[in-house]
């Protein structure tokens, strides 16, 4: 089981603004994380309207702390990863990410620009609850910088990573949404500098997201789908609020689901790469195995999460990795999820292929999800968990795979059981060669849960 936590969650703290997440509290807590960092250290926030308050006292805390800080302004996460790479020691996001506008957050990074692992979480929290971050003293204070160039550099680098003349050359009708979020000052200038012709939606910076909710889920994109309809588009473009992850709308107008443009790219990446290490969590389609399988790649499976899937990447020298909800990572250019590389890609592929993306994603293997969940008390989820992999393991001949929750590996599907880290439920997730059996399967696995449970 993971470590006890006090207050991070999966990746930094999330909370509701200026009520738990104070100034007071950031100043604190980046206190105790300059603490075990130290050096340079770069902030950057998204567009809520709480953020620059955030920020500011984030960069209170670390030149406290004794750090240099590097404001580098309002900005998507994946940026400041990138700036960190490069240039610092280390990094603060201020986001919440899909979350309400009330909702924010701070994310923190190592010197490589991946979140913090879980062992450096609990070594803050300890400072923060039962010690006090070091505290420099007048004559060792750090320097505070700015730095606006990282935005166009970032840019620069996405456009030189890939074939930008085939994409210019395409033509392509791009309808874009950044959600009001910070793929504004991003997304905008990176597709035109494509060489497309753009319609942008949801494109002026605000935290009050008047135009739609920064989660992008096929019921918040709507206007998307219908002006890409409407317009004969080649492709909709969405981001959410931090802009670390990419969602499309195909020419038809289709929501695309985030396995399918997962695949599309893996595909491309391996052939143009000749084979390479893709890692991606146990709950991610067959369809990532498929395309392995075809052009030489190997697939390495973590638990869920996005920070494991980055870590590993960088750890094994992998070439591609990604989730299921569309949060792809290129780690030769960011170790974390990346909407402006996925953005590129994407627009390479159907340039290249000269294919429509609808087009594209039928020509992809193929399978059939149904994702379903159950009460359970936090207490007894170990318990029942242990109980399932017994009886699976007693009474079937199913292959079991415990790196992430209960994975049950059958001939014509799998099924992944697995305790929700955040909330009193089980969640069950099945995938088949049809819609009936991975209905069935989910089912199967619910019914699994709920025999414990009770
Ligand atoms: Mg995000």
């Amino acid at each position: 089981m993971s470590v006890k936590k006090r207050l991070f969650g999966t990746f930094g703290v999330r909370r509701t603004a200026n009520d738990v997440l104070t100034p007071e509290f950031a100043s604190r807590l980046a206190a105790c994380y300059g603490s075990v960092i130290k050096g340079k250290i770069a902030v950057g926030g998204d567009t809520r309207t709480t953020s620059r308050m955030l920020i500011d006292a984030v960069k209170s805390g670390l030149l406290s702390a004794g750090c240099d800080v590097v404001d580098l302004g309002i900005l998507p996460t994946p940026a400041v990863q990138y700036a960190v790479r490069n240039y610092y020691d280390g990094g603060v996001m201020i986001t919440a990410s899909h979350n309400p506008p009330k909702y924010n957050g701070i994310k923190f990074l190592d010197e490589f620009g991946i979140g913090i692992p879980d062992e450096i979480d609990v070594k803050i929290e300890e400072i923060y609850f039962d010690g006090e971050p070091n505290r420099a003293s007048w004559d060792s204070m750090g320097e505070s910088y700015t730095n606006d160039n990282i935005i166009q550099e970032y840019i620069d680098t996405v456009v030189e990573t890939v074939d930008a003349n085939a994409i210019r050359e395409a033509k392509l009708k791009v309808v874009l949404d950044c959600g009001s979020g910070a793929g504004c000052f991003t997304a905008p200038y990176l597709l035109r500098a494509l060489g497309c012709e753009l319609i942008t939606l949801n494109c002026q910076a605000d935290g009050f997201f008047p135009g739609r909710d920064p989660e992008p889920i096929e019921e918040n994109l709507t206007e998307l789908i219908s002006v890409v309809k409407k317009l004969n588009a080649d492709i909709g473009l969405a981001h959410d609020g931090d802009a670390d992850r990419t969602i499309c709308i195909d020419d038809e107008g289709n929501f695309v689901l985030g396995d399918k443009t997962f695949s599309l790219v893996e595909e491309h990446m391996l052939k143009e790469n000749n084979g390479g290490i893709v890692v991606t969590t146990v709950a991610t389609s067959q369809a990532i195995y498929d395309i392995a399988e075809k052009y030489n790649g190997e697939v390495i499976a973590t638990a869920v999460g996005d920070l494991l899937v980055a870590r590993k990447l960088k750890d094994e020298n992998g070439l591609f990795g990604g989730e299921e909800n569309g949060g792809l990572i290129f780690p030769g250019f960011v170790y974390g999820r990346d909407a402006a590389m996925t953005v590129a890609k994407i627009l390479e592929i159907i340039a290249k292929e000269k294919k429509p993306l609808s087009k594209l994603v039928a020509e992809l293997p193929n399978y059939y999800s149904k994702k379903m969940k159950v009460e359970c008390s936090d207490e007894l989820k170990e318990q029942v968990m242990e109980n399932v992999a017994k009886e699976v393991s007693e009474t079937t001949d199913f292959e079991i795979d415990t790196t992430d929750g209960v994975k049950i590996l059958k001939e014509d599907g799998w099924i992944i059981i697995r305790p929700s880290g955040t909330e009193p439920i089980f969640r069950c997730f099945a995938e088949s060669d049809s819609q009936e059996k991975a209905d069935e399967m989910a089912k199967w696995g619910i019914e699994l849960v709920k025999k414990y449970t009770n």
